[in-house]
């Protein structure tokens, strides 16, 4: 529970505010109708005003607090949070003791049956509001009803009411309790879904054995970027990689060290493209792609730059050392209104297909013939 807290608190704070504020104008309706449908405000004015001023006081001063805790969040959100549930208890005392009063006046019996209907439904309002926060749920109820129901068995004024009072805030309790146990649960699956989705997101636009982008998820960026370059007409670079007689990796050392050279490329291919624009992702299963938002110059460069460092390194497996070259294939260009996407992407495999056919180890930048 303390951890789910921990992480929700600032969600449950604004969903016990959204629960509750409605109720701060029931506060202010109910004791006008209580004072005045029986003319008790003008038999017992001193009371009566004291009463509706410290009501009207406290229902204004949450109003008010409401949209001043928002504009004042960044700075003050924890002072906001404590002047928040103060304020409630505060509420619930200044209702509570005056409820004890009325039930204390002799005669005045419409005035007081009607003040302790409007208070129990009052209260059981709030209880369902303040569900979110046990502690506050329980000390709302408490400051609510127990001072009149402490009066009347103190006083012996009416036992039974008395009586009932308090069989009503023992099921309140028990209500609270389970409500807020079932409100937890459902934020907590609520949580839950929200990481499991995020999870699976991540999930479906992954490459399972390098961990790069998919071809997917690759597709979709593409064809995001592409309406962004014709926009703005800018260039956008595709460079296509393959390694060399990988085929004779797995049939020399076996399909498991085949697996670890790719992981291997994947990680220099995410160490020289790092920038933020650059976007690379497994391609095939040993090609890989690479979209940058940069000229063809810039872009056969870096290529360059990528096929430099695959020659220079390798890896071990089970001691045996696997080194391997890659051809690739770059090509630019100002993407068009008319032009389809798919052709910057044919352009960059026919000029993979000429390193391919030069003898490898190369990269190609594609040009008109
Ligand atoms: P080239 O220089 O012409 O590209 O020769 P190549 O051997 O690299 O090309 P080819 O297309 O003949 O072979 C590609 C090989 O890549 C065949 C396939 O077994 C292997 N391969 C594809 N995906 C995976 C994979 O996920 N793991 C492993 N270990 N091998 C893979
Ligand atoms: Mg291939
Ligand atoms: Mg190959």
């Amino acid at each position: 529970m303390g951890f789910k807290r921990y992480q929700l608190n600032a969600r449950v704070v604004q969903d016990l505010k959204k629960r509750s504020t409605i109720g701060i104008v029931f506060y202010l309706m109910v004791v006008c109708l209580v004072l005045f449908a029986d003319g008790y405000y003008y038999r017992h004015p001193g009371f009566a005003r004291e009463y509706m001023f410290w009501v009207s006081l406290i229902c204004l001063f949450r109003l008010i607090h409401l949209p001043v805790a928002r504009l004042t969040k960044q700075r003050f959100e924890k002072l906001n949070n404590h002047i928040f549930l103060a304020s409630v208890a505060l509420t619930a005392l200044i209702w509570g003791v005056g409820f004890a009063k009325f039930l204390l006046q002799e005669g005045e019996a419409p005035t007081r049956f009607m003040m302790t209907v409007c208070s129990i439904g009052l209260c059981a309002g709030g209880v369902v509001a303040f569900v979110p926060d046990i502690r506050l749920c329980l000390v709302f109820l408490i400051l609510f009803l127990m001072p009149a129901d402490l009066t009347l068995f103190a006083t012996g004024i009416d036992r039974p009411l008395a009586i009932a009072i308090f069989m009503f805030v023992i099921y309140l309790c028990f209500i609270a309790v389970r409500s807020n146990r079932e409100y937890w649960d459902a934020l907590e699956s609520e949580h839950l879904l929200a990481v499991r989705s995020r999870e699976l997101e991540q999930l479906s636009r992954t490459d399972g054995l390098t961990g790069m982008f998919n071809r997917r998820y690759f597709d979709e960026s593409y064809a995001r970027e592409w309406r962004r370059a014709v926009r703005g007409q800018s260039p956008l670079s595709i460079i296509l990689f393959d390694i060399d007689y990988f085929k004779r990796v797995n049939d020399q050392y076996g399909h498991p060290a085949g697996d670890a050279y790719l992981k291997h490329i994947g990680g220099i291919i995410l160490q020289v493209f790092r920038r933020t624009t650059d976007l690379s992702a497994r391609y095939g299963g040993e090609e890989f792609i690479v979209l940058l938002p940069e000229s063809l110059e810039t872009a056969a460069k870096r290529a360059e730059r990528f096929r430099a460092a695959v020659e220079q390194t390798y890896i071990l497996h089970h001691g045996e050392k696997i080194q391997r070259t890659i051809s690739a294939g770059v090509a630019t260009m100002v993407p068009g209104r008319t032009d389809h996407s798919k052709i910057l992407i044919s352009r960059a495999d026919s000029a993979l297909y000429q390193s391919k056919e030069n003898h490898r180890n190369k990269v190609t930048v594609w040009q008109e013939r």
